[in-house]
């Protein structure tokens, strides 16, 4: 059996024993415990799109900023594939956390959320549907095991209300297990479909850009009360990203194209080609006159 699996983050190492949903386990989280915040001085925390949706609306800031300012990028794979890790201090210590907790809480991305639960998105050979499977991470700094609490998997993701992100965040993890199931066959992406997928995954400001411009409205076939959605709503045009991933990286078309988008594309390349040719004849031109000039003078 050949599986495919990309990992949600989880912190460190995890004891690899698959658990079921309505596996128990024996764990709690709360302010008075002797390790209060431990888990977030060595934070190693990978953002998904909707995390970062959560948090740049947290703090009231445009993704371009949140990016820029609270985040650090790295390679999620061999072939370069971007993603964003949360910026920590030197020390590794969270930005988000201070004395009383996590500054954030409310909207704490996913790895976060899970801890102390790993969680994997694993497709099967000959299997259409990917699958969860959770595994329950053990560190020594986390006491949170001591204490006498059972829970079962499933009750511990609703209280730690995960479902909303898990299905928002299902479809953009499918692409990453769908680039591993392809494996070489697809090679290396370029440089312009990277930067391609940093931008439809984590900025918005500037997917929403992308989006309302007129070369784009040239090329896909879609109504007005589209882009009055994307304009206005965050999660429609993050929602939208993984569509238009989808068709440009793995040709799974459901966005449509307008007819003879290609060739009018062509045809503005061939005028941008020919204003050019003119302008350098132009420059050319102006350039020997003065010459002339100079000579004559
Ligand atoms: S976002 Fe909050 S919960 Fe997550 S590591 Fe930072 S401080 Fe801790
Ligand atoms: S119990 Fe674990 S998760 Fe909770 S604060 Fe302590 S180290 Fe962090």
């Amino acid at each position: 059996m050949v599986s495919e699996k990309f990992d949600i983050p989880v912190k460190s190492s995890f004891v690899p024993a698959v658990l079921q949903p309505n596996a128990r386990i024996k764990f709690s989280c709360h302010q008075g415990i002797s390790c209060f915040n431990a888990c977030c001085q060595h934070a190693d925390i990978q953002l998904t799109p909707y995390d970062i949706l959560r948090l740049k609306d947290n703090l009231g800031i445009s993704a371009t900023e949140f990016l820029k300012n609270h985040t650090v990028p790295f390679e999620m794979d061999k072939d370069g594939v971007p993603g964003v890790k949360l910026r920590t201090d030197n020390g590794g210590a969270c930005g988000f956390v201070t004395d009383q907790g996590c500054r954030v809480y409310k909207d704490r991305p996913t790895a976060c959320r899970y801890y102390p639960i790993g969680h994997m998105l694993m497709k099967r050979a000959n299997d259409p549907e990917e699958e969860s499977q959770y595994f329950l991470i053990q560190e020594d700094h986390c006491k949170g095991h001591a204490e006498n609490r059972e829970i079962a998997v499933d009750d511990y993701r609703n209280e730690q209300e995960i479902e909303r992100y898990d299905q928002l965040n299902r479809e953009w993890l499918q692409l990453m297990v769908k680039k591993r199931s392809a494996g070489p066959t697809i090679g290396r992406p370029s440089d312009t479909s990277l930067q391609f997928f940093f931008m439809c995954s984590y900025d918005l400001d500037r997917f929403r850009r992308f989006v309302l411009a007129d070369s784009f409205k040239a090329s896909y076939d879609l109504p007005d009360a589209f882009y009055e959605s994307v304009e206005k709503e965050d999660l429609a045009l993050l929602q939208f990203g993984v569509r238009l991933l989808n068709q440009v990286l793995f040709g799974d078309v459901t966005i449509p194209l307008k007819t003879n988008a290609l060739e009018r594309r062509l045809e503005q390349r061939r005028e941008l080609l020919e204003l050019r040719k003119k302008a350098e004849i132009e420059r050319h031109k102006r350039k020997q006159e003065q010459q002339m000039k100079d000579a004559l003078s």
